[in-house]
């Protein structure tokens, strides 16, 4: 399950110590928790055969992203995962996180996507029943209702037997996974949250040094073709610690691409490994985009 850009985003800026949205980076760290936990439970306990799509960003009359879809001939599955970790109330058709009120309702959100995903389902084949189902994974959340929502509702109590219990159709042939593919591939859109990068000057505000790629420690040895972490033994090879930081600076100044420089990966790793290694690795993995004043690597997709 990858983390979405966002996310690393926001963890590459707390890293650096220049993080300003801390709620924005615990709920997606929560969200993304709950979505793994989700695809674990799945795993384990699945016993029928369903396609499995993760986190499909979609643009129909507007763009719209589900965590899940499980796939069968007669039957899709629209599933949404949550993580709250409060008690989470829904009365008189409003949504309250610990007794504040939102302005958000998900389970209409919930519904229109999943019309959305069934008149897809219904441009591929008749006769498609198309269902939408709530997660409520965390073991320690609480969930309070007066009414019902129109949908299902599965909580951390009843998720292995959801999964156990799946209905067992026959597998999708593979002419149908293909033309399922394909239509969900014409409406699959980029992750259209909008944040906004950092920009050049921000740069000198960076903690600079190279951390450790397992318990994010910036306490690493540097060898002669690998670097090991002082705390907790990982070693990584030079070049994959280089070609990671390249990654960063990449997140972290998306916007201005002409910023993945030696120089700037240099300074970003600490001064630590000496540019011409930087250079020659940055140059095996990235393309090299020459330019008379400063050349630039784009990162190859
Ligand atoms: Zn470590």
């Amino acid at each position: 399950m990858e983390k979405n850009i966002e996310l690393v985003f926001l963890e590459y800026k707390e890293k650096r110590g220049v993080l300003t949205e801390t709620n924005r980076l615990n709920n997606l760290q929560r969200g993304y928790e709950g979505e793994r936990e989700f695809v674990k439970w799945y795993n384990d306990y699945v016993n029928s055969d369903w396609l499995f799509i993760e986190d499909y960003w979609f643009d129909y009359e507007g763009v719209m992203q589900t965590d899940f879809i499980l796939i069968s001939p007669k039957q899709w599955l629209v599933i949404d995962v949550k993580n709250y970790d409060c008690l989470f109330e829904y009365r008189n058709g409003k949504c309250y996180y610990n007794q504040k009120p939102s302005k958000k309702n998900i389970f209409n959100t919930m519904i229109d996507r999943t019309d959305c995903i069934r008149s897809i389902a219904e441009s591929i084949y008749y006769n498609v029943k198309v269902d939408p189902v709530m997660v409520f994974i965390n073991p320690h959340g609480k969930f309070i209702y007066d009414q019902l929502p129109a949908l299902q509702i599965v909580t951390h109590n009843d998720l292995r037997d959801f999964i156990k219990y799946l209905p067992n159709h026959t597998p999708l042939q593979n002419w149908q996974t293909t033309k399922i593919q394909n239509t969900l591939n014409k409406y699959r859109t980029d992750y259209n949250a909008k944040f906004s990068r950092l920009q050049p000057q921000d740069f000198s505000r960076l903690n600079k040094g190279i951390y450790c790629n397992h318990c994010g420690k910036f306490e690493v040895e540097r060898g002669r073709y690998s670097v090991k972490c002082k705390h907790c033994h990982t070693s990584e090879s030079l070049e994959a610690t280089i070609c990671r930081h390249g990654h960063e600076l990449n997140s972290l100044f998306h916007d201005n691409p002409e910023f993945l420089t030696t120089q700037n990966v240099f300074e970003l790793m600490g001064q630590e490994i000496s540019k011409r290694t930087i250079k020659r690795h940055l140059g095996t993995n990235f393309t090299l985009i020459p330019k008379s004043q400063l050349s630039y690597y784009v990162i190859n997709s």
